[in-house]
């Protein structure tokens, strides 16, 4: 009996280095990692020991015959990644899975290396995951900011309640927030004397800024950023418990991203169901009253390219309440025909119907209605959002919806002092260095970009505390008045 991995994988590959027959893939070094949606396990060569399950942060990994729901259905999936493939003659088709790589040693530090003073920017998985690493493999002192007076970033405040597994890995990072070579310091913004202070900063400050659709009526109240109903149900201190109106009985979210789906998911949860989760209180009793009966996501693609993951599919699909609009016959076409595994394929078995768009939501049960080929032209209203005005294949059509959500992805905000590139939304960086700013080091998606998962984090913030190190050895970090950082810690 081979175990499998879950829905709520977060591709930190933490359980990749445990395996004692190296059958999990793909592996951080093989080129379907950072692209693939979690990690899987060969049934044919997992030995049933259990040491994977035992080192997931987020309580991904169970034994396959012990799945039971909507998690079934990944014993097949984690199978379905080795079908077809040669595990040990695929050098053309794939990596060598079950041959291992040769040891590789990346970083050698002097053996007289003085402890850096480190500030890092963000309690988020980024700044976490430089954390973990500076301060389990070096003699580092780090000084964690955060601008809120709690700490946890997108774990908190991003990750959907209902997702409790997910959330678990916030207590992998809370493990060092007590740390003796940490000091934890929140509410506080980073200021220039925070370089003043350290050898080095590292901003992992994320991409807070939701993108902008560029269309008339954006601006019309009701229309709402998806960071404001994320943080609204998360209880961020930034979004006041008002601040999501459940009055309508349909809501329209322009997007297909997991964020996209998280919402649709919530605003149409039985609230029972999320009662004894972390949502935040005045969130529930505000969903115990609303009106909402009816999400509709509304995608510029169509199905084989959605944007969506598997697992969050899955999740939504599994209460059963999914609804695919039937209009374009493409749709159809293109579910049907799709091989099995394909982003297509996925949507097998999901009702189908040509709702009718001029009209309320039909009474009964909550849903969720996807519209894929549907470009949204305006937000109409006069004083507030009254509907969308979409193009689609059954033509333009007005969907009448008294709330409007953004989800059209994110990008980052500039940090003051650094330099930033208005077109990609990141600041521009070297492996992690900030050029013409010695000692000025970015992570996460302030430095690659709002793409990856909270595992992706894990690569991208030790290749710049790798990029740091290099500095560090080599002379290249500021001098600084050194012993400034250390007094924080009582030391000086
Ligand atoms: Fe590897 Fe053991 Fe997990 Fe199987 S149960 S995938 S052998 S670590």
């Amino acid at each position: 009996m081979a175990f499998a991995i879950t829905q709520t994988c977060c591709t930190d590959a933490t359980c990749v280095s445990v395996c004692p027959v190296n059958c999990i893939h793909p592996t951080p070094d093989e080129p379907d990692f950072g692209r693939t949606d979690l990690l899987y396990i060969d049934p044919d060569t997992c030995i049933d020991c259990g040491a994977c399950a035992d080192a997931c942060p987020v309580d991904a990994i169970f034994p396959a015959g012990e799945l039971t729901g909507p998690l079934r259905a990944y014993e097949e999936i984690n199978a379905e990644y080795y079908a077809g493939r040669d595990v040990l003659a695929q050098a053309t088709v794939a990596p060598n899975f079950h041959r291992w790589s040769p040891p590789s040693f990346g970083r050698v530090l002097p053996s007289d290396f003085a402890p850096l003073d480190v500030a890092v920017v963000g309690t988020g998985p980024a700044g976490m995951y430089a954390v973990e690493d500076l301060l389990l493999h070096t003699n580092a002192r780090v000084t964690l900011v955060d601008r809120l007076p709690v700490a946890g970033g997108l774990i908190r405040f991003g990750v959907a309640p209902d997702h409790p597994s997910t959330k678990k890995i916030g207590e992998t990072f809370a493990r060092f927030h007590d740390h003796p070579r940490l000091r934890l310091r929140l509410g506080v913004s980073a200021g220039p004397g925070l370089a003043a202070r350290h050898d080095a900063v590292i901003y992992a400050v994320g991409a807070t800024q939701p993108r902008r659709l560029g269309v008339p009526g954006e601006d019309l109240p009701g229309s709402l950023p998806a960071a404001t109903v994320v943080g609204w149900y998360n209880g961020h201190p930034d979004v006041g418990p008002d601040a999501v109106d459940l009055s309508a009985d349909r809501v329209v979210v322009v997007g297909t991203g997991n964020v996209a789906l998280d919402i649709a998911r919530i605003l149409t949860a039985e609230p029972a169901a999320l009662a004894g989760t972390s949502i935040a209180p005045e969130a529930l009793t505000r969903l115990r009253s609303g009106k909402v009966r009816e999400v509709v996501l509304l995608a510029r693609r169509g199905p084989e390219t959605a944007a969506y993951t598997r697992p969050e599919l899955l999740a939504l699909a599994a209460r059963g309440d999914l609804v695919l609009d039937a209009h374009d016959p493409r749709i159809a076409a293109a579910i049907d025909s799709a091989a099995a595994g394909e982003k297509a394929a996925w949507l097998r078995g999901v009702l189908r119907e040509k709702v009718d768009w001029s009209a309320p939501p039909p009474d009964g049960r909550r849903r969720v209605v996807l519209r894929f080929h549907s470009t949204p032209l305006a937000f109409t209203g006069d004083a507030e959002v009254r509907g969308v005005r979409a193009s689609g294949p059954d033509g333009e059509v007005e969907i009448v919806a008294g709330r409007v959500v953004r989800a059209a992805g994110f990008r980052g905000a500039p940090v003051p002092g650094l330099p930033f590139d208005e077109e990609t939304g990141t600041v521009p960086n070297a492996a992690g260095r900030v050029p013409g700013l010695p000692g000025v080091y970015v992570a996460g998606w302030i430095k690659r970009g709002p793409s990856g998962g909270i595992g992706a984090n894990k690569a991208c913030a030790r290749e710049t505390v790798g990029t740091l190190l290099e500095d560090a050895v080599a002379g290249r970090l500021p001098v600084r008045r050194r012993g400034a950082a250390a007094r924080l810690f009582g030391r000086g």
